[in-house]
């Protein structure tokens, strides 16, 4: 039998089938993934296979497929063991406004990056545009442009007046979706009107997740009616740490990456080197300023890990 993980609490799994019927599980015996030192092997969003057991109530897995990708996080501050939080993750949609509160690009940018590392498509969803002012369209707007050239699709929706919701659901159909963003940028309410009650229902699992200092953070999929899961995360903390050489940096600014074959040294950072293809299409205007400055801001950055960032 197979199915998909859609909670996990460390010991039980709860299992959806492929015909739709929900079934408990266990892990049979000790289950490792090869070349990842987790704390938890099975988590919300892995496809596993298992048997009944002779109750034929409850199940026993015995077969995780290989993930698509997955997102991690220290078990604690001071071990190097992992801490999986979720898997094959179809879309991550980072949620920003540019007022009340505005979301810096430093932040978009460091999220993208994050989710480029996890090789997790990401979505950038401009929420509040019913609010009426011309400079904070035209700013949108100018963002758009500059993450659209990238590749990255973006969204402008309204989640109190009801705009482009139906978009964003097209979207998620069907998929494991994750929602990020900054709080007060109005991810519950957006939440909220792509399905209605579940946000109440997310907010009380993150209350109580908080209680306890040393409560393990498991991350559960939402069923959503019109097909696929949500996956919520209270921060770009729970969305997990870089684990990467900062040479590596650019290979995440995809539009860094594209060009730097063209740089005169293979081993090229881009920050001062001559002959580099980077710094010229910033001065022509083909890779965007404010890109750039937030990869040298990473890049200089004494702490690459995500887990130090200020986030408020
Ligand atoms: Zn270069």
């Amino acid at each position: 039998m197979e199915g998909i993980v859609i909670k996990s609490t460390g010991s039980f799994y709860t299992v959806k089938q492929d015909d739709g019927a929900i079934i408990q599980c266990k892990l049979k015996g000790k289950f490792k993934i090869e070349g990842l030192k987790a704390t938890n092997p099975v988590v919300a969003g892995d496809r596993v296979g298992f048997k009944y057991l002779d109750d034929k109530t409850t199940g026993l897995i015995n077969k995780i497929q290989k993930r698509k990708n997955y997102i991690i996080r220290k078990a604690t501050n001071l071990s190097k063991l992992t801490h999986i939080v979720a898997a094959n993750i179809d879309n991550a949609f980072l949620i920003v406004t540019l007022a009340e509160p505005r979301t810096s690009t430093g932040f978009i940018d460091r999220f993208l990056v994050t989710a480029e590392a996890y090789s997790i498509p990401t979505h950038i969803v401009f929420n509040k545009i019913d609010i009426n002012d011309k400079e904070l369209k035209n700013r949108r707007n100018e963002l758009i442009e500059i993450y659209t050239k990238i590749g990255y699709k973006c969204y402008e929706v309204s989640a109190l007046k009801e705009i482009n919701i139906d978009i964003l659901k097209e979207k998620m159909k069907d998929k494991i979706n994750l929602f990020a963003g900054h709080s007060g940028v109005g991810k519950s309410e957006l939440i909220n009107k792509i399905e209605p009650g579940l946000s109440i229902q997310i907010g009380e699992i993150s209350k109580v997740h908080n209680k306890g200092k040393h409560t393990t953070t498991f991350a559960e999929m939402h069923e959503l009616s019109f097909g696929g899961y949500i996956i919520d995360t209270p921060g770009i903390k729970e969305f997990g740490l870089i684990d990467f050489y900062k040479e590596e940096l650019f290979h995440y600014f995809p539009e860094i990456f594209r060009i730097s074959s063209e740089c005169q040294f293979h081993n090229c950072t881009h920050e001062h080197e001559p002959n580099c293809a980077v710094i010229r299409a910033v001065e022509e205007g083909i890779i965007s300023e404010t890109r750039y400055k937030n990869y040298i801001n990473i890049l200089t950055d004494s702490d690459m890990d995500i887990n130090e960032w200020e986030l408020r």
